[in-house]
């Protein structure tokens, strides 16, 4: 299927690995040229010459953390008027609620919520203008059910879909679509490393923990970065227009409830 974004320019957030780079190339392989983003300039580089390689599509690599307002400035100067931006950034740490002070509050929030609304803010008023513009926020499946060690997402992430469901439809009219794709479990190096962290706590072997993960995931696996982007691709497409201010749970039905 032709997702009519060929030529369209799209910024993709936190995108050297994992389920940003998934994204960025189910974009580039629909013809989508990118600005992608990540700190580390090294595998940035790395993922930006195999999308140009496999796609053929024009690339460019901004090495900066998207968290800063300096960074989001280099950010921006390289596509100012992006058609499609897909916000994502490190999630924060697991750990108790009892240790986190305001400055660990802040950096979570800071992260996940109001990054995601600064960039927001920047570019929307140029796809209203345009007529064309597709906003993913990467949450988290924790917004629709909590995960008790993981409290800072809950929160942060929780107050990024409260904006986005009133903003969402202010826009709507413009054919500017904003939603929330909502990961489950994907294997990344967030999830392997949350994977080790847990195995270590309670004492099992990483392929123990794997085997404890795999047994609430109906689907019996992990899913794939591939997967998510291709998804996320189609929230980015012409033809998804009509859909928007959703939270996109992708999870293999881990979530236990009907709606
Ligand atoms: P990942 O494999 O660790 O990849 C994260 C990507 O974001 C990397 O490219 C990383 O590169 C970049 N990044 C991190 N912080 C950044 C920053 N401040 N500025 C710019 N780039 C930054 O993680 P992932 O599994 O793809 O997760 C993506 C998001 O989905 C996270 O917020 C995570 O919490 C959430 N999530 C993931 C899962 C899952 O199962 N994987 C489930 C629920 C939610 P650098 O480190 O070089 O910056």
């Amino acid at each position: 299927m032709d997702l009519g974004i060929r030529g369209k320019s799209a910024i993709v957030c936190g995108a050297s690995k994992g389920l940003g780079k998934g994204c960025a190339a189910a974009l580039a392989r629909d013809g989508a040229n990118l600005v992608i983003n990540s700190r580390g300039r090294e595998a940035l580089e790395a993922t930006a010459e195999e999308i140009r390689r496999d796609c053929g599509v024009m690339v460019a690599a901004i090495a900066c953390d998207v968290t800063t307002p300096e960074g989001r400035v280099q950010l921006l100067a390289a596509c100012p008027n992006p058609d499609i931006l897909v916000n994502n950034a490190g999630g924060p740490p697991p750990g108790d609620f009892r240790e986190w002070d305001r400055e660990i509050w802040l950096k979570a929030i800071n992260a996940n919520m109001l990054t995601p609304i600064e960039l927001i803010k920047a570019t929307v008023d140029g796809m209203i203008a345009r007529k064309f513009g597709r906003i993913v926020n990467i949450t988290s499946g924790a917004v629709k059910a909590p995960i008790a060690d993981l409290g800072l997402s809950n929160g942060a992430r929780s107050g990024l879909t409260g904006f986005v469901a009133g903003i969402a439809r202010q826009v709507a009219q413009h054919n500017v679509t904003i939603n929330n794709l909502l990961p489950g479990r994907f294997m990344t190096d967030r999830l392997r490393g949350n994977t080790e962290t847990n195995a270590k706590k309670t004492g099992r072997s990483f392929d123990e923990q794997v085997k404890v993960l795999l047994g609430g995931i109906p689907a019996g696996r992990f899913g794939t970065p591939e997967e998510f982007g291709e998804f996320c691709a189609f929230l980015c497409s012409a033809q998804a227009g009509f859909y928007t201010a959703q939270n996109v749970l992708l999870d293999g039905g881990q979530y236990p409830g009907t709606f």
